[in-house]
């Protein structure tokens, strides 16, 4: 398919290189095809997967009433009894962010409940906050509208809630950035750019969840925008610049 002469090709890409300064190869596979594409500048924007969690009844309620960002779905859950699942102390300031839409929080640890200190424990307890240091083996609901109801732990309780929010992390969808020797991003993990969305590898650009930013669709799509603008910038030669 071409959109504005541009070819969008359903592939999955399996390999990228740098041949030069200014040549990429990329291999890509469809339908067990293979074939390989060759180009001047590369923008990555191959997003996170989110690290979900491993209980029956998961898939039925995700995106409905189970969620992974407070800031997306924090106001639908506003009044509602929220469980919180996730350890650390991450987890302890993702919970406390819920504060402000409900005060009927629940924290569930999983079983492991990683650098959370006392201290957080007693924090969380004085914003009624109850820690529960248990594993949920399935969620149970309304298959039909996909309305959670409660939370089954092992050893048999339940705990009933309307909204499940789980903090367990993320990863980078592909490796692609390191065939390419991309630099990380110290503090996040993810891929560094600068102001221009560029990598650390010039001609690389990255756009999207996989850079630092806030993980959102809006800002995935002003810099997917930007990256555009800078990535004709720097193909624009030098006899069509103006000297500054
Ligand atoms: C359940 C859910 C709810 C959300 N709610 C909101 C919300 O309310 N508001 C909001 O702003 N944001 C929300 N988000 C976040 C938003 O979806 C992301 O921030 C946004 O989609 C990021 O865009 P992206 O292009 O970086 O990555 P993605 O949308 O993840 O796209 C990456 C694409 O790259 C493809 N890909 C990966 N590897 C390869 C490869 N090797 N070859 C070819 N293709 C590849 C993937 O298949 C995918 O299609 C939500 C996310 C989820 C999961």
């Amino acid at each position: 398919m071409t959109l504005h002469g541009g070819l969008i090709v359903e592939a999955r890409v399996t390999h990228a290189e740098k041949l030069s300064a200014d040549r990429f190869r990329l291999s890509a596979e469809r339908q067990g095809q293979s074939e390989t594409f060759e180009t001047r500048r590369l923008l990555l924007a191959t997003g996170l997967r989110d690290l979900t969690p491993d209980c029956i009844g998961f898939r039925q309620f995700y995106g409905t009433s189970v969620h992974h960002c407070p800031d997306c779905d924090g106001y639908e859950s506003r009044n509602k009894r929220i469980a919180v699942l996730g350890g650390g102390k991450k987890t302890v300031g993702f919970a406390l962010s819920l504060l402000t839409w409900t005060n009927k929080i629940t924290l569930i640890t999983g079983g492991d409940a990683g650098d959370m200190t006392a201290d957080d424990c007693v924090k969380l307890s004085d914003l009624n906050i109850q820690i529960i240091d248990r594993t949920i083996v399935a969620l149970e609901g309304n298959v039909e509208s996909k309305q959670l109801e409660r939370v089954l732990l092992q050893e048999g309780d339940s705990i009933e809630c309307e909204s499940l929010f789980f903090n367990l992390g993320t990863e980078l969808a592909s490796n692609l950035h390191e065939m390419l020797g991309c630099k990380l991003d110290d503090e996040s993990g993810l891929v560094w750019v600068d102001e221009s969305q560029q990598t650390s590898v010039p001609g690389v650009y990255a756009a999207g969840d996989i850079t630092p930013n806030s993980q959102l669709a809006v800002v995935a799509a002003a810099e997917g925008a930007m990256a555009a603008i800078h990535l004709h910038q720097s193909l624009i030669p030098s006899e069509r610049k103006s000297r500054k």
